[in-house]
């Protein structure tokens, strides 16, 4: 089935324990489609960047199945760029800058061939923008998906309650369920976003794992404990797009088998932090992924008698 994602793709300088990068390729729309590419070969990318961003990436991007028809490149104007820092625990970060650029006044022009797109993620963005998307889609997908961040619940909480109303899941991490909600229990934090308009909720705890809430039905995956972990950024992306990849690839939205595309997410976020930045997801293989998503198997499976 048809995914189309629509979100920021970037220059991020990130800083962890372990070192340091340059402007790296980076973009929460980057991470989704990347990721979403080991499941579905009909991915759509609608984003914006300026002319400094290399052709090599883009290049990089259709070798992977994503189709960059709706990736618009602004001559003479900047690429979006984040910077971020993460504490020594590595689930917590401070962003040290952020130059809007092109993102400013992004208009997400839908090409005509992703109109009937059955799955629609929307990534990281402003509200308002993700919500022009769902607008100018002549008939609405089978399931639309969103991410968001604390800044929009911060600085754009009315639309992003209008975009609410809109959506099908809610994919937030934990600190922003409670943000968002202004309620500690994640249990109760779930069943008020419910009521904002998502039927389905997830809410992500880093490398806690994640908890999948709907029909009154309760799913937790955990996350793989891993020896290494350099980098989680992109990490909440990552899941994102092997979440809704899987459920692309399986055309079932059924919560059984969001469970097995929470999993999913979970093994392919699990490569992410591996590596800097999106190194990792552009170089894997369907084994790979398939070994992964057996130790979640493992991990999680007991019998109640021998
Ligand atoms: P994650 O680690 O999954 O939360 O996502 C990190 C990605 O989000 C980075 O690659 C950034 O480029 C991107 N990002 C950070 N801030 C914003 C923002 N305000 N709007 C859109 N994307 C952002």
């Amino acid at each position: 089935m048809s995914l189309l994602t629509v979100g920021s793709v970037a220059f991020d300088a990130l800083e962890t324990p372990f070192g340091k990068t340059d402007k790296i390729i980076g973009g929460a729309a980057t991470y989704i489609t990347l990721s979403a590419s080991y499941f579905t070969e009909d991915n759509n990318l609608v984003a914006v960047v300026g002319d400094d961003f290399p052709q090599t990436m883009i290049a990089d991007l259709n070798q992977h199945g994503v189709d960059t028809e709706g990736l618009q490149i602004r001559q003479g104007e900047k690429t979006f760029f984040w910077s971020g820092k993460y504490h020594n625990d590595m689930n917590t970060r401070d962003t040290v800058e952020v130059q809007l650029n092109v993102m400013e006044d992004f208009d997400p022009i839908i090409p005509e061939s992703y109109q009937d797109c059955t799955y629609l993620m929307l990534g990281n963005t402003a509200p308002a923008i993700q919500q022009m998307v769902i607008e100018r889609l002549h008939k609405r997908p089978k399931l639309v998906v969103l991410d968001t961040m604390n800044l929009w619940i911060e600085i754009a909480n009315p639309d992003l309650m209008s975009l609410l109303k809109l959506v099908d899941v809610l994919v937030v991490n934990d600190e922003e369920a409670r943000q968002l909600t202004k309620e500690y229990s994640l249990v109760k934090a779930a069943a008020i976003i419910k009521t904002l308009g998502p039927k389905t909720v997830i809410i992500k705890k880093g490398e806690h794992g994640a908890l999948l809430f709907s029909e009154d039905r309760i799913f937790f995956a955990p996350a793989l404990p891993l020896e290494e972990v350099f980098d989680p950024t992109g990490a909440g992306d990552t899941f994102a797009g092997g979440f809704i990849g899987y459920l692309a690839k399986t055309d079932d939205i059924s919560f059984d088998n969001m469970k097995r595309a929470i999993i999913y997410g979970s093994a392919m976020a699990s490569f992410c932090v591996e590596k800097f930045g999106a190194e990792r997801i552009m170089n894997l293989t369907q084994d790979e992924i398939q070994a992964r998503v057996n130790e979640f198997v493992i991990l999680s499976a007991f019998g109640l008698s021998n």
